[in-house]
């Protein structure tokens, strides 16, 4: 059987796609994968507790909550769901071919919503179970607000565009930001290196790591090292952040779309519209710049509307 659409993730680009199309009649079959990209189906949000910023919750929604809701609304409209990773596509072929755990299939169009994973340092302490999400996260935009880290000194793992970024964001918080970097040279862009290290909250600490986050019910310390002497010192801290770049979940296309020089893929200029048509990519695999559960929404549902036109021009 040939399926009008697949799409192929499990976050809020992949489900609001497949609402639309769902409610557009056109059968969509959805993918979730297991533990793809290291991450449970329903992506992300289910690694976070509340989320606060996303429409139509006012009091907040536990993230893996508001999946769940995803998933129950795609559903009611009809979606199927398989709980299984596609590994591979063949994008050469009309109709698109797809194998995945269980199954091997073919589909008129695909959209690709298999999001991106924040990287993480293995640094004992930060480790689920341990301090994650108890002072310790990927994510200052999401979570930099929360009372536990105002006026408290707060760290920022990263030396690139998002670590500069996460510094001034959370500056409005806290006390004081400290940003580690792992050189004595940033790797982010001279403005947004200005913009930090202009910064009266924020201070650079170079040629340093973190090798401990110490805490019982939340963060409490650091343990850092000096990488050119090898001499350790622990500093009060009540938030640590990783900006240690993001990894898109891309590796299972096989190099058959057009990805950026970071891995993401390449959209046109205001569509979701991949480099082989008929193929739309939504929400953090295409997006590395906003990255959050409302964008990828809003992207989820610009693939909806292009995907249903392609097919309307296909006949
Ligand atoms: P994702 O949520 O990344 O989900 C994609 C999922 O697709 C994957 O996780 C996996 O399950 C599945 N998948 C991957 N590869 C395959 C494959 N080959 N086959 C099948 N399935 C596959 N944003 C906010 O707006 N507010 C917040 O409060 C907030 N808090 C956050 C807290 C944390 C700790 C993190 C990490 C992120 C947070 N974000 C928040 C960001 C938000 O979670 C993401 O922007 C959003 O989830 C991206 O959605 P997505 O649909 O692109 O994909
Ligand atoms: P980058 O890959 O640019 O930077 C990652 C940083 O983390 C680097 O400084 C790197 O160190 C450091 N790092 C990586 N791994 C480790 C590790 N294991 N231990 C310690 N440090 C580590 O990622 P970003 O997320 O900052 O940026 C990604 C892309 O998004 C870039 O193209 C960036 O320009 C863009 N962006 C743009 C923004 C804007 O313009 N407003 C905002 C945010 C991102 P090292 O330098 O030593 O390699």
């Amino acid at each position: 059987m040939v399926h009008d659409v697949v799409i192929i993730g499990s976050g809020p680009a992949a489900h609001t796609a497949a609402i639309y199309t769902a409610r557009a009649e056109l059968s969509p079959v959805l993918f979730e994968g297991f533990m793809a990209g290291g991450i449970a189906a329903g992506g992300q949000l289910t690694t976070t507790t509340e989320v606060e910023n996303f429409p139509g919750f006012p009091e907040a929604i536990g993230g893996p909550e508001l999946t769940e809701r995803f998933k129950a609304q795609s559903t009611r409209f009809g979606t199927v769901v398989h709980t299984e990773t596609v590994n591979e596509v063949d994008l050469s072929v009309r109709p698109f071919t797809f194998k995945s755990d269980g199954q091997e299939g073919a589909a008129r169009t695909l959209i690709i919503a298999t999001g991106a994973t924040a990287q993480r340092l293995d640094v004992p302490g930060t480790r689920d179970g341990e301090l994650w999400q108890k002072g310790v996260s990927a994510c200052a935009v999401c979570d930099g607000a929360l009372p536990f880290f105002r006026d408290r000194p707060l760290y920022v793992i990263g030396g690139g565009d998002s670590a500069m970024e996460e510094a001034t964001f959370l500056a409005k918080y806290g006390s004081k930001v400290t940003v580690v970097h792992r050189r004595d040279e940033l790797r982010a862009s001279r403005i947004m290196q200005k913009r930090a290290i202009d910064h009266p909250k924020v201070e650079i600490l170079y040629s340093h790591t973190v090798t401990e986050a110490l805490g019982s019910d939340g963060l409490e310390q650091l343990r850092l090292k000096d990488l050119k002497t090898g001499e350790e010192h622990v500093v009060e801290a009540a938030g640590l952040f990783f900006a240690i770049g993001h990894k898109p979940n891309t590796s299972f296309l096989g190099g058959q779309l057009e990805l950026d020089e970071t891995g993401y893929i390449v959209t046109a200029p205001d569509s979701t519209a991949t480099s082989v048509e008929g193929v739309f990519a939504a929400g953090d695999v295409q997006d590395k710049k906003y990255r959050q559960a409302i964008t990828a929404a809003g992207s989820g549902c610009m693939a909806a509307i292009e995907t249903e036109h392609y097919l309307a021009a296909l006949g």
